[in-house]
Formats: structure tokens, sequence, C-alpha cells
């Protein structure tokens, strides 16, 4: 639908401001039910009309992008959904942001998602909880709520997401949309409020794989600004070929992690499918380290998390963050001050990177027998909106998302079906920067 909306946009059967105001008005008349934005951008109809008439029409001319609010977009408001950077207003675009409006996207707000990008809920944001759009008794998931529900609700075209442990991923699963991780060095992270800077990565969210590949194809770049960022040419994800005979890796160990078996069965049989259409074959591997991913990601992210906030003293953004945060946030900058303690030295911190090698290292082995690898994206359905989970099981709620951020590689996820009326997604992850295999493998399992 994105394809054709596109080809209206750029013929001129639609305008992009009537596109933007269409989506201005659903916003204000069904933004309350689901607390999916948390700001528009006023100036969105005057950006819109800017571009009208343009000769040479950008890849993404006149739609509507939905932003997390850990991303700066000059002139909104970068809050992470916290107290803390309830003022902020970012001075300047993060770099994604500069590429989307070089092709003419319009940014049309800022949306809700987990405190600091610290959750799997959609719950724990300071200005509210998002709700799910399609399985409205269940949290939409998170940290990147607003972005899945305002994709799920049809309130934008596309939108940004993070992933530092699944973030994009788990609510692209739950709202039933499609969510990609990228590579780490994908994309560039200059103007991302950092979580872990080690496993951050921007990626795109939208209904169908089309869009997502789109904005991808559009936010991949080498930056000066992140020296992590790749400068090999970046293929067009959005005309990728299905690929023959793939070969499906699935894996025990991380199986063995789902509580409800009834999502394995269901990513199972997606792989046997797929293998089936596809003349490919589904291998069983071992990857034993892979099960070791929350162990190895909550040491990681509470030290570098409480690092990157010690900006956040109260003298130049606002507030000091340690007076104004959720629970959440204050134990993982607790938790974080108290492993990376002189006396802790390589108890922890080393103790994770060197398990990080070893996730990796799996992988990389993994990935010389088979193109992609199927698992699910959470071991259970997401909660009730009125159930709160124990700390260790939120924690425990990332044990098949992690392992990806941990790795570096690439992965996406898009929906397999449903359980008891409520949407499961497939995670397929791929070799690191082989994003066009994602994207290709994704495609085929959305028909
Ligand atoms: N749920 C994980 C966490 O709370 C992942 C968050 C993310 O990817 N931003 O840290």
């Amino acid at each position: 639908m994105i394809k054709e909306k596109i080809e209206n946009l750029k013929s001129g059967r639609l305008t992009p401001t009537e596109n933007i105001r269409q989506f201005l008005d659903k916003i204000k008349k069904e933004n309350k039910k689901i607390n999916a934005f948390l700001e528009l951008n006023e100036a969105a109809l005057q950006q819109a009309k800017a571009i009208e008439g343009k000769k040479d029409k950008g890849k993404l001319y006149g739609l509507a992008i939905g932003v997390k609010a850990n991303i700066c977009v000059q002139g909104l408001t970068a809050s992470c959904a916290s107290r803390t950077l309830k003022a902020y207003r970012s001075p300047y675009d993060a770099d994604v942001i500069k590429r989307i409006k070089e092709e003419d996207g319009i940014i049309i707000g800022v949306l809700n998602c987990d405190e600091f990008a610290c959750g799997v809920s959609g719950q724990t944001s300071a200005f509210g909880p998002t709700l799910n759009p399609v399985a409205p008794d269940h949290v939409p998931g998170g940290s990147s709520s607003g972005s899945a529900a305002a994709v799920a609700a049809g309130l934008c075209d596309l939108a940004l997401g993070s992933d530092t442990g699944g973030s994009i991923r788990n609510p692209a699963s739950h709202c039933k949309v499609v969510g990609i991780k990228p590579t780490y060095g994908r994309v560039s992270r200059y103007g991302l409020i950092d979580l872990a800077m080690s496993l951050d990565q921007i990626g795109p969210m939208a209904k169908e794989v089309y869009g997502a590949a789109l904005l991808l194809e559009v936010i991949s770049a080498h930056s000066q600004n992140d020296p992590i960022t790749v400068k090999e040419k970046i293929p067009s994800y959005t005309k990728v070929k299905p690929i023959q005979k793939p070969r499906i890796g699935v894996v025990q160990e991380l199986e063995g992690l789902v509580s409800d078996k009834r999502i394995v069965n269901l990513i199972r049989e997606k792989a046997m499918e797929f293998a089936d259409n596809m003349q490919g074959k589904v291998i069983e591997l071992n990857l034993s380290h892979t099960k070791l991913g929350v162990q190895t990601y909550y040491p990681l992210l509470f030290v570098e998390f409480f690092s990157g906030t010690r900006k956040f003293d109260g003298r130049k953004y606002a507030e000091k963050i340690e007076d104004t945060c959720g629970e959440e946030v204050l134990r993982r900058i607790i938790g974080g001050r108290e492993i990376s303690k002189a006396e802790y030295k390589g108890a922890y911190y080393r103790k994770a990177l060197r398990t990080k090698n070893l996730i990796k290292e799996d992988f990389e082995k993994a990935f010389k027998n088979v193109d992609v690898i199927f698992v699910p994206v959470t071991p259970a359905l997401p909660t009730k909106i009125t159930e709160k989970l124990a700390v260790e099981d939120a924690y425990a709620f990332d044990a098949l998302t992690v392992p990806a951020n941990l790795a570096g590689v690439c992965a996406g996820v898009v929906n397999a079906g449903e359980i008891d009326g409520v949407p499961v997604g497939v995670q397929v992850i791929a070799p690191s920067f082989k994003e066009d295999v994602l994207v290709s493998v994704m495609k085929s399992l959305e028909k």
C-alpha cells in the first residue's frame, strides 16, 4: 500500500499536504485512546506545502514519519518519555532525520516509549502508557511502543524506533507490524539519546516489509558523526529478489527459553512452510552461549547506561535524572554505578564482554551453514494491561531478542499468526550487513 501511496503522491493524485492533513486529523481524534504520540510537529503542514511541486521528488516524498522520543528532531522535544528531559528541545537533527528530510519525508510528531527506552511493555513512560490498537487488553510491547502502535493504528505511514535489546522487534510482534533492527554500524546513532551505546541501533517500523525496507534504505549510511558506521555501498532494499533454496536455522537453546510452547510451534511451522515454498531446508543449530543473553546484556547495559546518563546532572539538560526518573531507570543507574566500582573491576562488565564475544562467535559459526535463523520474539504472549511483570520476568522477556544485539547482526520481525487472538511475530536473524537477505526473507514470509 505504501508503494501505491508513493506513486499517488509523486503523480499528484494525492498531495503531501492532503496526506499530512489526513493523519493530523486522525491523530487528533484517535491518539487519546492509545497515547502513541507525545507531540505533533506544528510545522508539518507547512513543510508538506514546501515540497509540493518539486521536480526531483525524494524517496519518501510526502510520507508522514513518526519518531521515537529518544531521537533528536530539531525544534521538537526529545524527552525520552521522561520527566528528566520533558523540556529538552532538540537543537539539531539526528543523522537519520536529516536523511529523511533530504528524501522529502515529513516528520509528523514524536512517539511515546518506555522511559529512556528501558522496558518491554510500553507502560513505563512518564507520560502514561501506550495502548495496543490490535490487542487492546494486552500491552503493546516496548520500548518503541508508540512507534508500533502509531503504525498499527494508521496514525502515520512509517516510524522510527530504536533497538538495544529488542525494542523494535518486541512491539512489532505484539502490535502486528514490521520492524527491523539493523546491523550495529549500519545506521548512524548521531542524535539518538543512548541507552547502551555499544548495542543501540535506530530502525524502521511499518505495516509492510516494503515500507520498512524503504525507510531502512534511506537511513542507512556512513556518517562522520558516528565512527562505527561502515562505508560500504547500500543495496536497494526495496528491490531485493527472493532467495533460492534458503537454509533456515532454528535454535533449540533459545526455544528452550520460551514458556508458551505454542509460540515455538508457530515459529517452527513458519520455518517449515517457508522452506517448503522456497525449496529450502530447516537446520537445527547449536548456539550454546545464546541462552546467556539476558545475563550478558544487563551488566553491559547497566554500566553503559549509568555512564551515558552522567550528563543529566541538572546543569545543562533541565533536571537531574536521579531526582526525576522512574523506578526502572533509577534501578539501572544505581546498578550501573555499583558494578562499575573499582573493587568489582573485571567481575561483571569484563565477564559480560567476554560472553558477548562468545555469542558473536556462535552466530558467525552458524552463518557458515545457514542463510537466516528463525526464532520467536518473546517467551510468552504480551502481558495483560492489568498485570505487572516482576523485574526478573521483564528482563527474561528480552531473552530471544538480545542475542542479535550482542552479536551485532541484523534482525527483523513480521507477523506469523495469532494465538488466543493476540498477534505473534517471527524473528528473522541474518548475518551482519546482510540486510538485503533479511528483507528478502521477510518479504517472502509476508505473503
Ligand atoms: N527491554 C530491553 C531493556 O529494557 C530492551 C530495550 C531496548 O531495546 N531499547 O533494556
